[in-house]
């Protein structure tokens, strides 16, 4: 058990400004050669059984959480705990014992512990590769994607706590030592979804300790494994007792007791609109014994457009459409989710779309298939519902049911629908699936009025050549990530920092130089001189 007392640790602090990580090259035999190892590796090390561990000691519960593989429902992925109203109390209070000495480590100590977790993962990516070909059915590229963003935020989190732990006041009083300091909230709640299972969750569980906090991380109950795999990094790296908690279980009983208790400083979330506003509402409430307002750091859905202007790259477009609506499924809140195309160009745009999206093969991830299965039996039902909505309210180009020649698993055509009205059910909802609602605009003005007339404000895309049209989009497409003739997924971090606005959430910025003030409180102190 780690206690004010414990040694410092070695220091690991990289050197120069932050560089982002490269994605591999699975074109090329040696990497191709690698990830089918480290396939089989993973492989033989499906169904294990992955311990709670609350204040650093290793437990179990009766109740057990069973991940499995989406494209094989069949197989076990993992097995794990499943935290509930028992596992409430141990966790705060071994996430509070943590905080006095983990909040007095220097900014270098904690950057340091970070660095080394980037590391660990920069050695073993294919083997998270792999887990996540296995645990939420990403090919490899998007499981690559998953995990170079992990490094990513890592590199750059590391680097901004060091920057900020130097900030000056833009001013110093005669006479006075004047300095601002920015000094850790407490225990923070870390929620993360399923769809980006390693990015996001390390994302806001690094931000936490990186900072100073400490931390209950609640995995989603879909991607508890990969989860698992990342906290045996942290143990690895020498994490002290309770500074991260580690509970799979459920979000409904225990993450919302734990978003509820007093001692909670602030909540991490990343998810859906409804439960985010939930975790909003619930965190508003003061319990008895509760001292502060609990900050919330809410990141939610997106129903993203991208526009088509007739004058434009056609062909670029459609191509940008393809991948930004179908990568993944479709299961990414920056996924265009609708094309919005001035009648010009309409027809000779789905025209060209239908073939392309009849290209995307669909199988096993694990072969490295352009799509693979959605998450959960019942983010398909969710998802064919949709389409059958779709199938009464616009025209089907493509795909429209389930692909049962994929597989045994949760498997969906990628689906096309003409002919969308603006305020319609499809042009509206998050359907988080591989389902592309195309509608017509007459001109570039209705295209913009179109792709602001949801309650999301997430991500966006336009494709013009005017600069006229391009500057106005700039001005008025209202979304926290716009890009200008590229797709409107694929965020990078540093790059581009992440967030939404409206009902997409509070627009925190992921991976921008904003984001750790989320995760502090400055301290400002104004000492006379003696
Ligand atoms: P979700 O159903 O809202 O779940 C997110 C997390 O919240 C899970 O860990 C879940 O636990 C937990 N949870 C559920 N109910 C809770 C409650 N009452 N109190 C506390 N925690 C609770 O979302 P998801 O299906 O995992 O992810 C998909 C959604 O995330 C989409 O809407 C997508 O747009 C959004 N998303 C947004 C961003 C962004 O940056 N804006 C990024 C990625 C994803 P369990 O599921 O384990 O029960
Ligand atoms: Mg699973």
């Amino acid at each position: 058990m780690a206690t004010l007392e414990a040694p410092p640790m070695p220091l690991v602090l990289h050197q120069g400004p932050y560089t982002i990580e490269p994605m591999i090259d699975f074109s090329t035999e040696e990497n191709q050669r690698k990830m089918r190892a480290a396939l089989d590796k993973v492989r033989a090390e499906l169904g294990r059984e992955y311990d709670m561990v609350i204040g650093g000691k290793h437990s179990k519960t009766t109740e057990k959480i069973r991940s499995i593989n989406p494209a094989k429902p069949s197989q076990l992925v993992g097995l794990h705990q499943n935290a509930g109203a028992a596992e409430v109390e141990p966790t705060m209070q071994a996430a509070l014992q943590a905080f006095p000495a983990w909040s007095r480590r220097s900014a270098e100590e904690r950057a340091s512990f970070v660095f080394r977790v980037a590391d660990i993962i920069r050695e073993r990516r294919f083997e998270f590769c792999a887990w996540l070909v296995f645990e939420v059915s990403k090919n490899w590229g998007e499981a690559d994607a998953d995990i170079a963003e992990t490094i990513d935020f890592c590199e750059l989190y590391a680097r901004e706590a060091l920057r900020m732990s130097k900030v000056e006041t833009p001013a110093q009083l005669p006479g006075e030592r004047d300095r601002l300091m920015y000094i850790p909230l407490g225990v923070g709640a870390v929620i993360p979804p399923w769809n980006f299972p390693c990015a996001i969750m390390a994302g806001m569980t690094m931000a936490s300790i990186v900072m100073g906090n400490t931390v209950v991380l609640k995995p989603s109950h879909d991607a508890p494994t990969i989860a698992a795999k990342f906290f045996e990094v942290l143990e690895e790296c020498g994490l002290p007792a309770g500074v991260v908690n580690f509970c799979p279980g459920s979000g409904s009983t225990f993450g919302d007791a734990i978003v509820a208790h007093p001692k909670t400083r602030y909540i991490a979330f990343t998810g859906s609109k409804g439960v985010g506003l939930h975790i909003n509402q619930r965190a508003a409430e003061q319990q008895p014994g509760q001292l502060w307002i609990k900050r919330t750091i809410l990141e939610m859905g997106g129903k993203d457009a991208m526009v088509i202007d007739a004058d434009s790259d056609l062909d670029a477009a459609v191509e940008a459409v393809a991948q930004a609506a179908f990568g993944y499924q479709g299961q990414k809140c920056s996924a265009c989710s609708r094309a919005i195309v001035d009648e010009k160009v309409y027809d000779e745009f789905l025209a060209k779309l239908k073939p392309r999206v009849e290209k995307i093969t669909l199988g096993d991830p694990a072969e490295n298939a352009n799509m693979a299965a959605v998450i959960s039996e019942s983010a398909m039902n969710k998802i064919l519902g949709y389409i059958e909505q779709g199938k009464k309210d616009g025209r089907l180009i493509t795909g429209g049911g389930r692909a049962t020649n994929a597989g045994e698993g949760y498997f969906i055509q990628p689906t096309v629908f003409a002919d969308i009205a603006p305020k319609s059910t499809l042009e509206q909802e998050e359907i988080f699936g591989p389902v592309l609602a195309v509608i017509k605009a007459r001109d570039f003005d209705h295209a913009l009025e179109i792709a602001n007339d949801t309650e999301f404000g997430l991500t966006g895309a336009v494709y013009a050549n005017s600069q006229e049209k391009i500057d106005r989009a700039i001005q008025e497409f209202h979304v926290g990530n716009l890009y200008i003739n590229r797709k409107c997924t694929g965020a990078i971090v540093g790059a581009h920092p992440f967030g939404g606005f409206n009902m997409s959430g509070t627009d925190s910025k992921a991976g921008g130089p904003d984001y750790l003030y989320l995760y502090s409180q400055g301290k400002s102190v104004g000492e006379k001189l003696r």
